[in-house]
């Protein structure tokens, strides 16, 4: 690495506060968090290690700025999130560095996630002068019937490490429009990028003590007692469905209103009237984007089988041919995984692959370097009972599986207890209908490799979770509807 560079990079990572942002201002902590480059392994920051005390301060925090904001104008909290927006997109090569560094993901891919993650602010803007109400004649007649929308109070946040900052401003950007205060706190291995936008939402004008950011080593032991606190009304979790089934659980205390973005099996079905190419390139975004640590990534392919040998050679010819090495690299197009132990489960979830039959198109081993690369992989003629089938891979390696018809094909993307989203390629729209009515998911990308988009709603059924992120549904989440009976 050019001295140049390495001076750039440690200037970004210099600039993000390591505190905790509680009420407005940033708090030390005589305990810290390492951050590690997982392209070097190396320690590249220490944050703030908050333990209960300061978790509750910030639910404190949060629970004292309710009032004033539900009453601040919608307009003005519109305003705040339009200007955070531009303070993003001005500091848009400094904080995909920054996402870069601490998450591994290729420059140009955190530079997507950076304006996804704008894009939520722009849109709940708009949204927070839109929230509105309903006034009508009681349909016998006698009394009026009068419905108003109000913000739902402080919030908690959990956030995961695959998207630093666009799981947060998908729950932030709708929390502040709708006139809630929070407590974020995003997760361990990916702290910087939440820190640096408090600092743009502080600038931006946000009055202290409406988010408040959380760093720590210990998750569970000071998310818990914030989760069963009666000052807290509403939890919006994105991770592991295992995790969030504990978060349920802990939610039942105090009855908490609850949104649940959870994992995901993503199954891209192609049909033997779709155009190849164009289904090899929507595999390579829908597998390859975030080097497939995605809930969104799909996990399987489902091929008819007159066309599967050709799309699974085809994709192995391009997976293979993807440079490897650290994100900061712009050539770059795979960065390292993000630990050791995800590499480890990739690694194991294609031996169990190959010790069950299945012949390896390319990849299959790890990458040479000091961070936790590992090889896009292509699978074919893999084993019902392989679990790269049912487990979520959180890697780039592709499983091609033949299917005989369509009924075969969509029982098959229906067998998993997860239901976030699925691809689907055909160039029939009377079949696309049948088999998008026919699959359990949230999401379908029909001839395309990504759904997201901050104007639409996202979310999954089953135990990928519920609720919606983005979109008109967005705001909703947020929200209470209080009902008055009028006689006048
Ligand atoms: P994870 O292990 O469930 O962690 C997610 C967050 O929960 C982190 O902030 C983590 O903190 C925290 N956490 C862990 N245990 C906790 C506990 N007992 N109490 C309170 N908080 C706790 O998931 P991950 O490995 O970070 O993320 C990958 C998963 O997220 C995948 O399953 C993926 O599909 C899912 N995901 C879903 C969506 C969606 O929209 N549906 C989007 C992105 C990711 P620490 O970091 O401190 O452990």
């Amino acid at each position: 690495m050019a001295a140049t560079d390495q001076t750039r990079e440690q200037a970004v990572v210099d600039s993000v506060p390591k505190g905790l942002y509680i009420g407005g201002e940033w708090r030390e902590t005589d305990e810290t968090l390492g951050v590690e480059d997982p392209s070097t392994g190396e320690v590249i920051a220490e944050v703030a290690d908050a333990q209960v005390d300061d978790a509750l301060a910030a639910l404190g925090a949060a629970h004292d700025a309710q009032g004033d904001w539900a009453e601040t104008a919608s307009r003005e909290r519109g305003e705040i999130l339009r200007r955070a927006y531009d303070l993003m997109i001005e500091r848009v090569d400094d904080l995909e560095l920054l996402m870069t560094l601490e998450m591994g993901k290729p420059i140009a891919e955190s530079k997507a996630e950076v304006t996804y993650a704008a894009d939520f602010l722009h849109w709940f803007a708009g949204e927070a002068t839109r929230i509105s109400g309903e006034f009508k004649p009681a349909e016998k007649g006698g009394f009026r019937v009068l419905t108003m929308r109000q913000p739902v109070g402080p919030c908690l946040f959990i956030t995961p490490w695959n998207f630093p900052l666009a799981m947060g401003t998908r729950k932030i950007g709708p929390a502040i429009a709708a006139g809630c205060t929070a407590v974020i706190k995003p997760a361990k291995q990916t702290p910087l990028s939440m820190l640096a936008f408090a600092q743009i939402l502080e600038e931006a004008g946000l009055p202290g003590g409406v988010l408040n950011v959380v760093t720590a080593k210990s998750s569970g032991s000071i998310m818990e007692p914030l989760i069963k606190d009666p000052r807290t009304r509403k939890l919006s979790f994105t991770g592991s469905t295992e995790v969030g089934k504990k978060l349920i659980e802990q939610s039942a205390d105090q009855v908490l209103r609850v949104s649940m973005e959870l994992g995901g099996n993503a199954p891209f079905l192609i049909f033997d009237d779709a155009d190849v190419d164009d289904a090899v390139e929507g595999a390579m975004i829908a597998k390859m984007r975030n080097i497939g640590e995605a809930c969104t990534s799909a996990n399987r392919f489902h091929v008819a089988e007159a066309v599967a040998d050709e799309f699974a050679e085809k994709l192995a010819q391009k997976m293979g041919a993807l440079k490897i090495g650290r994100g900061a690299d712009p050539d770059v197009k795979v960065g390292p995984l993000i630990d050791d132990d995800q590499r480890g489960k990739v690694a194991e979830l294609v031996e169990d692959a190959r010790d069950k039959g299945a012949k390896v198109l390319v990849g299959g081993e790890n990458a040479e370097g000091a961070g936790y690369y590992y090889k896009p992989t292509v699978l074919s003629d893999v084993s019902d009972d392989a679990r790269v089938l049912s487990e979520e891979i959180f890697g780039p390696v592709a499983p091609v599986k033949g299917f005989q018809s369509e009924d075969e094909a969509i029982a098959a993307a229906n067998d998993t207890e997860y239901g976030l989203v699925a691809y689907v390629y055909t160039s029939n729209l009377k079949r696309a209908f049948r088999v998008i009515e026919g699959l359990e998911t949230g999401m379908v990308g029909l001839n395309q490799g990504l759904v997201s988009n901050a104007g639409a709603p996202f979310g999954g059924v089953k135990q990928s979770g519920f609720g919606r992120e983005g979109g008109k549904e967005g705001i909703n989440e947020y929200l209470e509807t209080k009902y008055v009976a009028m006689k006048v």
